[in-house]
C-alpha cells in the first residue's frame, strides 16, 4: 500500500527528530547539549522529551532525508526545508532549523508533528517554530500531549507558556504539564485538555504578558466549561525559573487560586485603596466578580473584601445583589 501524504510527512518528521536527537550527543551537537545542561536539564529528561540539536550547517538534514527517499516538496511541506528559487531556475534549499536546541512536538499517538528550536545565542527569534503544515495546526495541539496521554489519573493539567517550563517542571517531578505553542489558549485546546483531567491550572509567566494571558485564558476555559485555577508565580518568574529557585517543595506550596480570587487581585492592583475613591471603585468592580461565584466562595471573598475596603459585609452584600441583577457587561 502506498503511504498517504500525511503518513509520509510524519515519517519525515520522525526521521528528522531521530537525527536531531542522535546529533545532540555528537560533536556537532555539543553546543546544544552544553546549552541544555547549562539550563539544568538532566540526560534523563533530555531523552524523555527527545530533545535534539540541529546542526550548524546549511542542508545536512534535508540532504539526509532526500537520500532516504523523501522529495523536496515533502520536506518543504513538512516545514523542515526552505526552498529558494534562484535566478537560473534551479531550486536551492536549506534546512529550516540550524544551530538550535530542538524540541519535538509529539501528539498523543506519538506522531512527531512539528518542532520548536531555541537559539543558543541571543538571536531572533528566540524560538523558531514550525509553521502550520498539513499535519500540524498550532491552534489545536499542545506541547507534551504524548506525556499527558501516558499519565492517567491526573487530577489537573498544568498549562504553561513555554517548552522549557514543561521540561523543567517534569524534571522536578511535576506531572501533567503541557504548553500551548507560542499562541494564546484556543477553544480547541481547552476542549483537548478536558480529555486529560477534570481541571486546568494556568501556570503562565509571572511577567505582565503572562498575567494578561491568564485573564484571557480563564475566559476561554469558562466558555468550554473547564474548571480552572491559577498558579500565580511571584517576582515575575516563569515556572522554570521559579522551580529552580524554590524547588519542587516551593512549587507544591504555591496556592492554586480560584478564577474569581485571581480576578479580584488583578482588579485591586489597579486601584489605590488608601483613597476613598479607590476603595469605592474597587468594591463596585469586585461586586460584579463576586456575584458570579457560588455562595460558599462568595462568603470567603466578601470577608476578604470587607477587610480590604473597610465596608461592612452587609453593605458589600447589598452592592453585590445590585450587581447580580445587572447583566454582566464585562468581566475582568
Ligand atoms: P526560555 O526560558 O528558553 O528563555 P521561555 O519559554 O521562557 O523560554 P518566553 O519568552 O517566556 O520564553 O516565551 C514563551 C513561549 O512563547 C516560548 O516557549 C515559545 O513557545 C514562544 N515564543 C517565545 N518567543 C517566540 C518567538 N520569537 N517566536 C515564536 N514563539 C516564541
Ligand atoms: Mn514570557
Ligand atoms: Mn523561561
Ligand atoms: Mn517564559
Amino acid at each position: 500500500r502506498r503511504r498517504t501524504q500525511r503518513e509520509r510527512l510524519l515519517a519525515a518528521n520522525r526521521e528528522a527528530a531521530r537525527f536531531y536527537h542522535e546529533n545532540l550527543f555528537t560533536p556537532q551537537g555539543a553546543a546544544s547539549l552544553a546549552y541544555l545542561r547549562r539550563r539544568g536539564l538532566s540526560d534523563g529528561v533530555i531523552r524523555k522529551f527527545g530533545l535534539g540539536a540541529s546542526p550548524d550547517d546549511w542542508s545536512v538534514v534535508s540532504d539526509r532525508l532526500l537520500q532516504k527517499g523523501f522529495t523536496l516538496d515533502e520536506l518543504v511541506l513538512a516545514g523542515l526545508t526552505v526552498r529558494k528559487k534562484s535566478d537560473n531556475g534551479k531550486d536551492r534549499y536549506f534546512d529550516m532549523f540550524r544551530s538550535r536546541a530542538m524540541f519535538p512536538i509529539i501528539d498523543a499517538h506519538g506522531n512527531v508533528l512539528a518542532f520548536g528550536g531555541r537559539t543558543l545565542e541571543k538571536k531572533e527569534p528566540k524560538y523558531l517554530n514550525t509553521a502550520d503544515t498539513p499535519v500540524f495546526n498550532k491552534r489545536k495541539g499542545v506541547f507534551a500531549a504524548n506525556l499527558l496521554r501516558q499519565q492517567r489519573h491526573l487530577d489537573r493539567v498544568i498549562l504553561v507558556e513555554g517548552y522549557m517550563d514543561v521540561v523543567s517542571l517534569t524534571q522536578f517531578g511535576v506531572e501533567g504539564v503541557c504548553a500551548t505553542l507560542g499562541t494564546a489558549l484556543t477553544n480547541e485546546q481547552a476542549r483537548l485538555l478536558k480529555r486529560y483531567a477534570p481541571q486546568v491550572y494556568l501556570g503562565y509567566d509571572g511577567d505582565s504578558a503572562g498575567q494578561h494571558a491568564i485573564l484571557r485564558g480563564l475566559e476561554i476555559l469558562e466558555q468550554e466549561n473547564v474548571p480552572a485555577r491559577v498558579l500565580d508565580f511571584p517576582d515575575g518568574l516563569d515556572p522554570d525559573e521559579f522551580i529552580r529557585r524554590d524547588g519542587a517543595e516551593g512549587f507544591r506550596n504555591l496556592p492554586a487560586i480560584s478564577p474569581a480570587a485571581y480576578r479580584l487581585r488583578r482588579l485591586k492592583d489597579g486601584f489605590d485603596l488608601s483613597s476613598q475613591d479607590g476603595r469605592l471603585a474597587y468594591a463596585r468592580g469586585a461586586s460584579e466578580i463576586v456575584s458570579a461565584v457560588d455562595p460558599l466562595e462568595r462568603d470567603v471573598l466578601l470577608g476578604q473584601l470587607s477587610v480590604e475596603t473597610g465596608f461592612p459585609r452587609e453593605t458589600l452584600t447589598e452592592q453585590m445583589n445590585l450587581a447580580a441583577k445587572k447583566p454582566v457587561q464585562q468581566r475582568m
